[in-house]
Order: C-alpha cells, then structure tokens, then sequence
C-alpha cells in the first residue's frame, strides 16, 4: 500500500508540475513518517525512498539511529531550545525555526560543532491563533538578524495551512508565502538567498505545487491515518 500511495503521490506532483509549467525535480517530496514504524518507513526506502521528515525529538533521533544512514531527514516540528543538540547537525534542514532565540541557540551550537545548519522560517501566514510561526510582517527583521549569523543558513519559508476539506482554500496562504519569499529576496540581505518553499500537506500539497512549494510535507496520503 505505502508503495503504492508513493507513486501516487508522486504522480500527483508531477501532473501539478505539468499544468504550472515547472520542472518536477523542483519539487521535493518529503515523507512525514512520526508515528509511523520503522517498517513502514523501510517500505518506502526499498523502493528508493530517501527523504523523510519528523516532528518529535526522540522518536527522530531512535529513528536516524536505527534506520539507514543514506536517508536524509528534515525536522518538521515545534523544536525546543534545550532539544537544538540532538537534532542540529542531523538533519539536512530545521523547517520549523519560528524564534529568534531559537535561531540563537542552533547557531551557538552549529558554531561550537563546526557546522552550519540550514533552516527555513516557520511563517504563521493565516496569522491563526494557537500556531508558531513569524507574523508574515515579522520575517524581514529576522532574516536581517539571522544573516549575521555564521552558524546558521536561511534558505526560505515554511508554512502549515489551515485543515481544509477543499485545498482551494489554501491557495492564497501558499501564494501569500511565495510573495513573502519574493518580497524578502528582493531586499538583498547579505548571506540571505530564500529558495525553498516548505508548504503543503496530504489535504493541500498539489495546490501548494501549483503555487511553487519546493517542499512538500505528505504524511498520511503515503502512510495512511495516524493513530
Ligand atoms: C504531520 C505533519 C505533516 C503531514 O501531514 P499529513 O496531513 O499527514 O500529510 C506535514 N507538516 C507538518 C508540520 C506536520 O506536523
């Protein structure tokens, strides 16, 4: 079944390519696996799957241990300060960086390491209650800030939408994140150079496509329901 629903996926994404005119290899798919076993996961990677994303500390970490060392994994969820030294220098990207003093410790940390992290800001673009994430009017000052930091690489935004049942509802909050993106390029902050756009889900990822998302996040429509 997960095989099958990866090349749906699949698919999907390169027919939304095709109606947009852009090149598919643009558009990386990132299989959201938490709560999903080990297994589930190795189904996906015997049949050449290598990217997969995590929202929890632990359950990420059990996982990079015990899993492949060829999968490239990308940090998806709400990161505590205090969890920056198990994930930094992990994971090829920290999506979810939606504070300064976040930003502040994962460079702290990546320079102690020798490293540099590569992040993306979390944009709370509905401006919903209840959501972290950057207000879209935040964004420019924390890329300023950010760009004087040596530990760490901003590369672009990343947004959760709001549950929807018609993906059309979305479209605006995924071109709304793209402008911000284009807005924020144009600024020319020095070491700032936004290229990726993380947005779009199982609900809303062939809108998200359209709309120039280079990172889809597809959990469920791979996985099936999370119990
Ligand atoms: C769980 C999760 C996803 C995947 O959601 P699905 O609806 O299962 O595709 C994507 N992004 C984030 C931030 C998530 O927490």
């Amino acid at each position: 079944m997960i095989t099958k629903n990866l090349n749906q996926v699949k698919e999907n994404i390169i027919k939304a390519c095709e109606r947009v005119g852009r090149d598919p290899s643009e558009v990386t798919l990132l299989a959201v696996s938490k709560k999903k076993s080990k297994e589930d996961i190795m189904e996906a990677y015997n049949v050449g799957h290598r990217i997969f994303a995590e929202n929890y500390v632990q359950e990420l970490t059990e996982k990079i241990d015990d899993l492949p060392s060829d999968i490239e994994w990308h940090m998806i969820g709400h990161l505590q300060r205090n969890k920056v030294k198990y994930v930094a220098g992990k994971v090829a990207m920290i999506h979810s960086v939606d504070s300064l003093r976040l930003a502040n410790e994962i460079n702290e940390f990546s320079l102690k390491k020798g490293f540099v992290t590569e992040i993306l800001a979390e944009v709370n673009v509905g401006e919903e209650q209840n959501k972290f994430g950057f207000a879209p009017e935040e964004v420019e000052e924390f890329a300023v800030q950010v760009s004087e930091m040596s530990g760490i690489r901003l590369t672009g935004l990343m947004t959760s939408a709001p549950y929807v049942t018609n993906p059309e509802e979305n479209r605006l909050i995924f071109r709304k994140l793209h402008d911000l993106c284009v807005d924020i390029n144009k600024k020319s902050i020095d070491n700032v150079i936004m290229k990726k756009l993380s947005m779009g889900m199982t609900a809303d990822y062939v809108v998200a496509v359209e709309e120039g998302a280079t990172h889809v996040r597809v959990g469920t429509a791979i996985f099936g329901t999370r119990s």
